[in-house]
C-alpha cells in the first residue's frame, strides 16, 4: 500500500475511533478535533494528510513549524496550525504570525511576550494554557495550584482571552487521571476546551472531555 493511502486509511480509523469514544461518553454531538502532529514527518506524508481532508496540524517548534507550512498555507486557505510545544519568548512573535492557536503558554514573561505581539500584529492567535499535571520538574507548563493566578493575570492584566488547558501526562502514569484533573481545573476556571490525548490514549482523553487530540504516529507512522 502507498503511504498516501496508508495515511488516509489512518486518518479514516482514527475519526472512526474519536467518534465512538464520543458516544460511548454521550456527547456524539460535539465531535473532538483531530490535530495532526506533523513534527519530523516529511513532506510526502504531509501532503498526503492533506490530500485525505486533514486541515488541523499540531507542530511543536516554530522554525520546523515554518518550513513544513509557510509554502502550503497559500494553497490550504481552511488550514489551522496549532503550536504544542515549549515557545521561547524570542521566537513569540514568528508564533504569532504563524500559528492559529497557541497551546502552550506557560509563564508571565510569555504572556507579556505574547500579547505585546498580538497587539503589533494585530492578529490573535487563540490560546491555551499548558498545565504540569504530574508536576515534573523538567516539564514545562503552569501548576495545578497556581493555574487562577495565572489566569488572572492573562485575563485581567493582559486582556487575553485563554480559551483552553493543555496537558502531556507523565509517561510513566495512567493518563486517565492527568485527564480528569486537566477537566477538573477547566471546569474550576470557566473553560471549556480541553487538548489531550496523543496515539496511545486518545480515547481516553475523548471520554474524559477532550475538544482535540494530538495525533502523530498512529496517523503518519514513526516519526524520523
Ligand atoms: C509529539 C507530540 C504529540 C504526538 O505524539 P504521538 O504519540 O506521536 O501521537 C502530541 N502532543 C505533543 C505535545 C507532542 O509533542
Amino acid at each position: 500500500m502507498s503511504i498516501a493511502e496508508d495515511i488516509s486509511q489512518n486518518r479514516t480509523a482514527i475519526l472512526n475511533r474519536i467518534d465512538e469514544a464520543a458516544q460511548a461518553a454521550g456527547r456524539s454531538d460535539d465531535r473532538p478535533t483531530l490535530v495532526a502532529v506533523s513534527k519530523r514527518q516529511d513532506a510526502t506524508r504531509i501532503d498526503a494528510a492533506l490530500a485525505a481532508g486533514q486541515r488541523v496540524f499540531g507542530e511543536n517548534r516554530v522554525q520546523e513549524a515554518q518550513q513544513h507550512w509557510q509554502g502550503r498555507r497559500e494553497d490550504v486557505p481552511d488550514l489551522v496550525l496549532r503550536l504544542i510545544g515549549p515557545l521561547q519568548t524570542n521566537k513569540a512573535a514568528d508564533a504569532v504570525a504563524l500559528f492559529d492557536v497557541i497551546e502552550t503558554v506557560d509563564r508571565e514573561k510569555l504572556a507579556r511576550k505574547l500579547a505585546d505581539e498580538m497587539a503589533r500584529q494585530q492578529r490573535s492567535p487563540r490560546l491555551y494554557i499548558q498545565i504540569n499535571t504530574g508536576e515534573e520538574t523538567q516539564k514545562s507548563g503552569v501548576l495545578p495550584a497556581d493555574l487562577p493566578a495565572f489566569l488572572n493575570l492573562c485575563r485581567g492584566e493582559l486582556d487575553l482571552q485563554i480559551e483552553g488547558l493543555m496537558c502531556i501526562p507523565p509517561v510513566e502514569e495512567p493518563a486517565g487521571l492527568h485527564f480528569a484533573l486537566l477537566a477538573k481545573l477547566a471546569r474550576e476556571n470557566g473553560l471549556n476546551r480541553l487538548s489531550m490525548g496523543m496515539s496511545s490514549d486518545y480515547e481516553i482523553a475523548v471520554q474524559l472531555g477532550a475538544s482535540s487530540v494530538r495525533v502523530g504516529t498512529a496517523l503518519f507512522g514513526a516519526r524520523d
